[in-house]
């Protein structure tokens, strides 16, 4: 018998148990940084630091935009004046588009949904964590999503990169080839807003002036948790971000 097999039988089931019981594993999130009251001098000069205006003066001390934090840690635990951090994943939030309606998929896909991922200018690194998801650590196949590599068969859109000049016609496209009902979910920074790269002559600010975003996935790049979590907060078996504790 081979070795890996034996080593396998040895090791026993190494797959997260997300979201059944939460993932307490070191390392498992960068975390993002959490609204903290800090005196003004201090407050003033975080601000400056951010190199994506996510922080912002507020009058309980400072505010923080998630979808704009770029994990550039300058105001993570460790630099001056940090900022609280919070070492959570569970970030996937319904977008703020014009109407209220609930942007989940409903109860038919619960059971299953086959995810169409678009490359729409990423520099590898969300494309990098979304591959995980099939890893057998994160194995999405247990939780009833699939990949499919056509549009006529997907029933969210996995849409990661700023959404490039270069694109966007081809994002368009493979939305509109999707049958109803159907999700968009933005995973990462440049899909939120177009990160550090735009709105630039290569990019606008993000894809959710191309296709209409659903759920939004912030981080840069989010771990495989967080992205995990948007796509249960697509199918409705997760809450978002703003209901979750
Ligand atoms: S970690 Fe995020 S919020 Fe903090 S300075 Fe960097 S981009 Fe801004």
């Amino acid at each position: 018998m081979n070795q890996w097999v034996i080593k396998g039988l040895k090791t026993g089931i190494k797959t997260t148990q997300y979201p059944r019981i939460p993932e307490l594993a070191p390392g498992i999130s960068p975390g993002l940084p959490a609204a903290t009251r800090v005196a003004a001098p201090a407050a003033a000069s975080l601000v400056a630091r951010c190199p994506t205006g996510a922080l912002g003066i507020a009058p309980e001390g400072l505010s923080v935009d998630r979808r704009r934090c770029v994990h550039c840690f300058r105001c993570a635990p460790g630099a001056d004046d940090s900022l609280d951090w919070e070492l959570s994943y569970e970030w996937g939030r319904l977008s703020q588009n014009d109407d209220n309606q609930d942007r989940r998929l409903g109860r038919p896909f619960r059971r299953s949904a086959h995810i169409l991922v678009v490359d729409a200018g990423d520099c590898g690194a969300c494309l990098n964590e979304v591959r995980q998801l099939n890893n057998p650590y994160y194995n999405m196949h247990r939780l009833g999503f699939f990949l499919t590599p056509t549009p006529r068969h997907a029933d969210i859109l996995l849409v990661v990169g700023a959404g490039t000049v270069q694109m966007r016609h081809a994002l368009g496209k493979a939305y509109e080839a999707m049958p109803t009902p159907k999700r968009v979910v933005a995973v990462g920074a440049c899909a939120l807003f177009g990160g550090v790269f735009g709105p630039s002559f290569a990019c606008g600010a993000g894809v959710g002036d191309v296709v209409p975003v659903d759920v939004e996935v912030p981080g840069n790049p989010p771990p495989p948790l967080a992205i995990l979590h948007g796509l249960l907060v697509a199918v409705g078996q997760r809450p978002p971000a703003s209901e979750v504790g």
